[in-house]
């Protein structure tokens, strides 16, 4: 069936990320201008990619050359990681990122086997062709694509990560991307102009139906983490998987500043793999991660883990086979005086999401790296969160009062007591239109 969209001027139509975590991509058309926001993988091998067809199905777009522009909001590869195909696709359209955003996805999808991505079925100048068209936004500053006035804030969550802001004459669109409400090392809180008119607010809700982590107990999760790792720094080694990108840095620094208040002794802490090369981008952008206790780790040092007495940060952050944390791990498990510590997102299928689960099984067998490996390890999880909560999100809508909002991002079908939709519906039901979006659903805005 043919969607109609010559009578309407203003949609929006998540092709992906809709109504999950993974392949962000959403269709805007905003007048005469269709614009793509985000162009991310799913974690799954299969069905990696947005569903672009539904556009062409719908009549809404013959291909994707047809767009004006690709705004990425940050370089996670749920929001970029088909960005080469989407380039390819499109042809001469302008992308448009943060320099430091693209600096950190060239680097991730060059390195996409590492950071959990299996589709890397592009070639590498597919890449470079996706980067030499993207033009580089300085946030609060803006431009123009056609009628369209654009300006990207930043938004928190990692470095480059901004959330984009679009004016057209009638109309005011708030497309927040990933976003954090309060300051983590790495990375200040969502930094917005007070008096924005904001018509729609197209919103995250990573944690908006999971009860898992509020901002407000970051802090006290910091310190926790660092009182186990100070115990088992006693007798054994830690290993913390972790996202080369964001999520290493932060830990790196948690660890820092815990080391200079004395609530950790000095220590050697290795970074290793992908984490590397992220780290030297958060320096070039003044984020300082190494100095004499956190450092690279030497290119031999796999061979001689077993006499390290330290704390190991690599990624994958999900264990995924064949990644550096994968290869400590499978050295570090059956060791009863060391721990894997994991402060992350682990997927249902994850190796470290079912290692996860053997948690309170200490001496059952966990299969990694094509062995069979007892655990006897510490494993234990810490929530240190790189998204806002329900609370953040509503604060948002209380501050801006928009006339529509779009919750993207979050796994509505895991609502329980947390439900960001019913909250806000409760709250706000009777000023404000609020949607749920759903993979394929237009909303007419
Ligand atoms: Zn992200
Ligand atoms: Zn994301």
């Amino acid at each position: 069936m043919s969607f109609n969209t010559h009578s309407m001027t203003n949609i929006f139509w998540p092709v992906g990320g809709g109504d999950e975590i993974g392949a962000s991509s959403y269709f805007l058309q905003l007048e005469d201008q269709k614009i793509l926001l985000d162009a991310g993988v799913r974690f799954q091998d299969e069905l990696a990619y947005p569903e672009y067809e539904i556009l062409y199905q719908n009549n809404v777009l013959d291909g994707l050359w047809e767009l004006s522009a690709i705004l990425l909001s940050h370089a996670h590869l749920d929001h970029t990681g088909c960005l080469p195909w989407v380039a390819q696709h499109a042809g001469g359209v302008p992308i448009y990122a943060t320099a430091a955003t693209l600096d950190l996805l060239s680097l991730l999808l060059n390195n996409a086997r590492e950071e959990s991505i299996a589709c890397t079925d592009y070639k590498k100048d597919l890449l470079e062709q996706a980067i030499a068209k993207t033009n580089i936004v300085k946030p609060f500053e803006p431009f123009w694509i056609n009628d369209i006035q654009v300006t990207f804030f930043p938004s928190g969550h990692i470095l480059g990560a901004c959330a984009i802001f679009l004016e057209t004459k009638d109309l005011h669109v708030l497309f927040t991307g990933d976003f954090t409400n309060f300051d983590q090392c790495t990375a200040l809180a969502l930094d917005l102009p007070d008096h924005l008119q904001v018509d729609v607010l197209i919103t995250e809700s990573t944690y908006g139906y999971s009860n898992r982590v509020a901002p407000s107990q970051v802090d006290t999760e910091r310190l926790v983490l660092v009182r186990n790792i100070a115990h088992v720094l006693e007798h054994g080694k830690v290993l913390i998987p972790a996202f080369a990108i964001g999520r290493s840095q932060e830990i790196a620094r948690v660890l820092a500043e815990a080391m200079l208040a004395g609530s950790l002794s000095p220590c050697s802490v290795y970074v290793a793999g992908l984490a590397i090369q992220a780290s030297d981008i958060y320096e070039k952008y003044g984020i300082p991660i190494f100095n004499e206790h956190i450092q690279r780790a030497p290119p031999d040092f796999y061979q001689h883990v077993e006499s390290f007495h330290g704390i190991i940060l690599c990624s994958s952050g999900m264990l995924k086979e064949n990644t550096f944390s994968a290869k400590y791990a499978q050295k570090m498990l059956s060791d009863p005086q060391s721990a894997i510590f994991f402060t992350g997102y682990l997927d249902e299928e994850s190796p470290g999401k079912r290692l996860n689960a053997l948690k309170e099984h200490q001496g059952k067998k966990f299969y990694i790296q094509n062995t069979d490996v007892l655990v006897q390890a510490n494993i234990s999880t810490f929530q240190l969160s790189a998204h806002t909560d329900c609370q953040g999100i509503r604060r948002l809508i209380q501050k801006y009062k928009p006339k529509k909002v779009i919750f993207v991002h979050g796994f509505p079908k895991n609502g329980g007591r947390t439900n960001i939709f019913y909250q806000t519906l409760e709250e706000f039901g009777s000023e404000i239109d609020i949607y749920q979006a759903c993979n394929g659903n237009p909303i007419v805005l």
